[in-house]
């Protein structure tokens, strides 16, 4: 048996994870954890019976609580119910499917408590790598990726030796916008950067996608997860997302991960590592499929990777304020407070007011992220950044 909890089970990487649970009977859901969705969440506990389950508010607690009274589960709520969810003992996975850094806390604790980490949740490695991946190596557990570029990396490198690595070559669909220029970005509405050509994912990470900040993110995920240099990972945009990623050895030689852009397949070898089980769904036809295409990213329109480059190369809390001035620049964008490309310049401007902590604690991360927040809130609110 195979027993797991989800941080963010009713989000589009929980519920595709429940999927998977579907189709294999040795895996057992323990507990499960969302925000405030408590219709799906009561349907998902119907189903699959965990012991525990969490909710962000009181009033979602308090609902949630009523409506599964008939069953023998316990409900927790807010941070003490995530870290909960996290530590509890009969698990042996936690999935960090939450979005943003709010998932820190949790798979810290998961960590201590021995759980190995199926990471979909690359917000709190960007922001929090450099204490849980000592740590992770401490308690000896594993930090298994979910995304689907880490996840090819991670499957690519398993005949070879890290030592062996010269390059990583994380692919990019370039998102909905690629090939436009800046000025052309100026008029996007969020219904168009909610449009991703090949995935279908939660908000925060289709507007990423969009922005290339998603894939800023992944640089600084994949040198955590893989103890890479920065100057090591390149970032090849390739239209067709039917090449998950690449790693290059130090003979030249090429791994590539490919298949269809269908995120199952990472959560499924999350899950089931060493093991490579079966799963249905289409397969590439390379006939149909007529090319493969490769492009550089356009950093100058899409500022957002450069950004992520600095960000990491500078190194400390840096990427904490790269990651929480756009958790904050998206969610604004979002209701519409801030026009596109504000996103970018927002970052920009919290990363120019920013002085660095060299090697911050989980409090000091935290207390960079409100502070960042707030410079946003000022900035916004005074008009000193219109876009
Ligand atoms: P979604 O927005 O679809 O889902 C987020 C989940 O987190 C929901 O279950 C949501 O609950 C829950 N959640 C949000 N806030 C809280 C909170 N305060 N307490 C408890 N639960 C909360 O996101 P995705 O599934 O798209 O992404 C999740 C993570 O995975 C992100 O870090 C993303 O970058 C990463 N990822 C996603 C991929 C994808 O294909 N979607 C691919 C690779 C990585 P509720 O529904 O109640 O709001
Ligand atoms: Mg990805």
């Amino acid at each position: 048996m195979i027993n797991i909890a989800i941080l963010g089970s009713t989000g589009s990487i929980g519920t595709q994870t429940l999927e998977i649970v579907d189709s294999n009977p040795d895996i057992q859901v323990m507990g499960l954890a969302a925000g405030n969705n408590v219709d799906l969440l009561e349907q998902q506990i119907r189903k699959y019976r965990p012991r525990l389950a969490a909710v962000w508010s009181e009033k979602a607690w308090h609902d949630l609580q009523m409506r599964v009274a008939d069953l023998p589960i316990r409900v927790v709520c807010g941070m003490e119910g995530l870290l909960e969810i996290a530590t509890m003992e009969e698990t042996d996975i936690l999935v960090t499917a939450i979005v943003g850094m709010i998932g820190i806390r949790p798979t810290i604790a998961a960590i201590e408590a021995g759980k190995n980490i199926a990471l979909a949740n690359k917000e709190t490695l960007v922001t929090a790598g450099h204490l849980i991946m000592p740590l992770a190596k401490e308690k000896g557990v594993s930090i298994l990726p979910v995304d689907s570029e880490h996840s090819a990396i991670f499957q690519s490198l398993k005949t070879e030796n890290a030592e062996q690595i010269e390059k990583i070559l994380l692919t990019a669909s370039g998102g909905p916008f690629r090939g436009k220029k800046r000025e052309e970005l100026a008029s996007i509405q969020v219904e168009d950067a909610l449009k991703h050509p090949n995935w279908s994912m939660g908000q925060k990470i289709t507007i990423d996608s969009s922005t290339l900040v998603n894939k800023g993110l992944e640089v600084i995920e994949a040198k955590w997860l893989f103890e890479a240099e920065l100057e090591q990972i390149q970032v090849v945009v390739h239209p067709q997302s039917i090449i998950h990623s690449m790693v290059q050895f130090k003979d030249g030689g090429i791994l590539a991960q490919m298949g269809m852009p269908d995120m199952k397949l990472p959560i499924q070898y999350a899950l089931t590592y060493p093991k490579r089980r079966p799963m249905g769904g289409k397969r590439v036809d390379f006939y149909e499929l007529g090319q493969l295409t490769f492009e550089k990213p356009d950093t100058e329109t899409f500022r957002g990777l450069k950004l992520a480059y600095e960000a990491a190369h500078i190194g400390g809390s840096m990427p904490t304020v790269y990651n929480a001035a756009n958790e904050k620049a998206v969610s604004l964008f979002l209701e519409r407070k801030i026009s596109y490309l504000q996103i970018t310049e927002l970052i920009l401007e919290a990363m120019n007011n920013h002085k660095v902590i060299a090697n911050p604690t989980v409090e000091e991360i935290l207390r960079t992220q409100t502070e960042s927040e707030e410079l946003l809130c000022s900035l916004v609110g005074s008009g000193i950044n219109k876009g």
